[in-house]
This record gives C-alpha cells, structure tokens and sequence, in this order.
C-alpha cells in the first residue's frame, strides 16, 4: 500500500470502518485534492475482513444420573433465513419441544434469534428425543437447554471478561487500520480512534506518513484472550505536526464522552441558525408543495429569507466537500462535520474567497452569500442538516452535545483524567526515547 498512488481499496470492511478509516488517501495532483500537500500521503486502504473463527461449543453441563450411552450430536452450522423452526423441521425433532424451550424463561426466547453462521449444537437421545440445545451467541453467551423429563432447564452460561489497561502507539505510514492493527489494536479501538477525533482529523484526507499516535485503552479477554471490545481511556494523535489529546470521562450518571486534557468537549456543538437576522420563510416540510414547480416535493430543510449578500456561516467546524452549482440548488457549499454529520447552504449569491473544497473551517466562519441562485423565487438560503447522510429537520434534531465539562464537574473531571494523562504521557515519553 505504501506507494500506491490511487489504489482505494474498499474490501468488504464494515461500512462504519469505510465511512471513517477507510477512504484512500488522495495523491498530490489529483483533480480532488485542490490543496498543495508537499508531504507524501499514504493511502488508508483497508483489507478484507477475517472470516469470523467459529469459536468450539462448550460442552454442555453433565447431567447427576448416568446418561445412557448412543447419543447423536450434531454441529448445526445456521444458515441464513434458517430459524430454530426451520432447524427443528430440518433435523426431524418435536415441534412441541421447541415451543417449551422458547417459553421455559427469558432465557429461552433468547433462542428465538440465532443468527446464520453460527453453530447450534443438537444432541439427541437414541428415540430421537432432544436432550441438549446449545447456542454460543458471542464471545461471552452460550444458552443451554437441557431435558428434564417432560420440560428442560434454559440457562445462559456467561464467560467471566477480564479488563486489563493497555497501551499501543505507531508512527503511521500505510494507513490507520494497518498501522494501528499492526500495533496490536482491535478493529473497534481503531474505529473509536477515528470517531473520537473525527472533528478535528480528517482521515480520509489530512494523514500523512509520519503522523503517530499513542492509546491507553482498556483490554477485555476472555480465557486469556482479546476479544474485539474495549474502550479507549485516553489518546494522543500527532497529526501534520499538530497534537490533538482526548481523555474519557464518565460523569455521574454513567455517561462517557471524551474531551481535551482541559476540558473541551472532542465533538464541537453546532450554531442552530446559519445566517444573522433572518426570518424563517419555510420549514422542514416532506409534503411542501414547491413554489416554483408547483407540485408536492419534500422540502428537506429550512429558508431563511434573508437581502441578498447577507453573510452565510458555516454552523460547526468541519471540511467543506463540495462548492459549486448543483441543479435547483445554484450556488451550494457542502460541509463534512466530524464522522456522521453534514450541512447544506443553497442558492447562494456567491462564495466566500479563498476557499475551496477541503479547505477546514471553523463554526461560525463564512462560507458565501445569501442569493437566488438555482430555483428560488427571491433571495433567501436554504439550509440542510444531515445525519450519515438522511435530512434531518435543522430546527429540532438532537445536536450533539459539545459543553465544555460543567465547573461543579471539574474537581471529578482532574480526579478522574489526571492519572490517565500522565499514563498516556509515560507511554509517549517511552515511544520517543525508543525511537531515538
Ligand atoms: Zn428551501
């Protein structure tokens, strides 16, 4: 991958981990990458993902009394569109049987969703009676169902996870999800890197060979070994010579968010309204009927009817994506906020200066004009809110929360991030010994 130029390989890697991690990065000279880079970048190119190993079923718990011999397993390899219905039909055992299982507890109604790939054990008495239904439902869960004469006893057998604090730390040069998994990192620690600093980094076109990072996170095994959970616990990510640190910290009620070593939330909150003294001309409306085609079309954002040359502004930090004319749109600047979100600024009089797409800008910065470009029957911007790519009403989604930590909190906040930071700080201290 090192010195692929345009090799964007996208294979059949979660969507989650393409939409962060797994853009190919742009080469210098290429149509989209407008802006000089004068480092050589690397491309971010994910590999195809493992099949999933099939972990051995556990042996069923024995039973008090000697069990007759000539028992029948079978390895019930689940596929898909199968259900436990289906199953029971396949392998000719009593339907009854099933129903009891499924309503024997909670437990029980759990069977009533396998998922295909999975192996569901079925062992069998000699007049085909089923004794033991085992289902290992992930690393953790494995539901058992046991004969008791005429009922059976479901129970869930749940593997101890042991946590562990851990550390890893790499100098980038093929791309996060290489680099990190080389360092030793799960596919979903690498993913929560990317989200965490998401607002800031743009990974699918700010990484560069050379860019390091060190992670503290929290390690779960199961018999010794790692399964693919964990949290980070505090992250460090040089990024074109720029250091960007996060710390996690879970406030009274449990909830977890991540922030700088000061206090600022990761995620940047969004300006609800982005254009100054403007009146709301039309809502978020899925059965407008449109002004100018006169016929019902979802309008999928809001108006802000507004003179002509009234400064527009970008409502949070982020990328700009697209700027340019867009059919009804006219004049439209897009811009990418962290992973999920992304703003729409529409009929556009004319475009602020000395921008361009991928240019970064921050909440509150100008991006255009308020215009009539496009189809629009007086000046006025037209303003979309999107969530991983679905229109969301501007005026009344649920913005993602960006308060800095609150100063009653603050005394726990240092309690809590001081001994994470120094230990984030020892392991950086160490990787920059070790690499002199
Ligand atoms: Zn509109």
């Amino acid at each position: 991958m090192k010195n692929s130029k345009s090799k964007s390989l996208l294979l059949g890697f979660t969507a989650a981990l393409a939409a962060t991690a797994g853009f190919a990065l742009k080469t210098p000279g290429t149509a989209e990458q407008t802006v000089a880079q004068p480092q050589r970048t690397v491309a971010l190119a994910i590999p195809a993902a493992k099949p999933a190993v099939v972990q051995p079923t556990p042996e069923p718990k024995q039973e008090s009394k000697p069990e007759p011999a000539k028992f029948k397993v079978i390895n019930h390899e689940i596929k898909s569109g199968e259900n436990l219905a289906k199953i029971f039909a396949k392998l000719d055992l009593d339907k009854k049987t099933l129903h009891r299982i499924i309503h024997t507890n909670d437990t029980g109604k759990e069977f009533a969703n396998i998922a295909a790939g999975k192996i569901l054990q079925v062992k069998t008495a000699q007049n085909g009676d089923l004794v033991h239904l085992v289902y290992e439902k992930n690393a953790i869960d494995t539901l058992i169902a046991t004969r008791q004469g005429d009922a059976f006893t479901v129970e869930k057998q749940s593997k101890n996870i042991e946590h562990k604090t851990a550390s890893a730390q790499a100098v980038i040069h093929s791309s996060l999800f290489l680099d990190g998994k080389v360092a030793g990192l799960t596919d979903r620690v690498i993913m929560e890197m990317a989200d965490i600093f998401a607002w800031d980094i743009d990974f699918a076109l700010d990484l560069r060979d050379g860019d390091q990072f060190t992670v503290l996170y929290e390690k779960q095994l199961i018999d010794g070994k790692e399964i693919d959970s964990g949290e980070i616990l505090a992250a460090e990510f040089v990024n074109q010579g720029k250091t960007y640190t996060a710390v996690r910290y879970k406030d009274k009620k449990g909830n977890v968010s991540y922030y700088s070593p000061d206090g600022k939330s990761m995620k940047k909150a969004f300006l609800r309204t982005p254009v100054d003294f403007a009146r709301i001309s039309s809502r978020f409306n899925l059965k407008r009927k449109h002004p100018v085609l006169n016929r019902i079309r979802a309008h999928k954002g809001v108006d802000y009817a507004a003179r002509t040359g009234s400064p527009v502004k970008s409502t949070s930090n982020g990328k700009i994506i697209f700027r340019g004319r867009k059919g009804g749109y006219g004049r439209v600047v897009i811009v990418q906020h962290g992973k999920s979100y992304s703003t729409l600024y529409a009929h556009l009089s004319k475009f602020r200066k000395g921008q361009r797409i991928g240019s970064r800008v921050k909440q509150g910065q100008i991006i255009g004009y308020v215009g009539q470009s496009g189809l629009a029957t007086g000046p006025h911007l037209h303003y979309e809110f999107r969530i991983n790519g679905v229109h969301k009403n501007p005026l009344t989604v649920a913005l993602p929360k960006s308060a800095p930590i609150d100063k009653r909190l603050l005394a726990d906040f240092k309690r809590q991030t001081t001994p994470l930071l120094s230990q984030l700080d020892t392991i950086r201290t160490t990787l920059v010994a070790s690499s002199n």
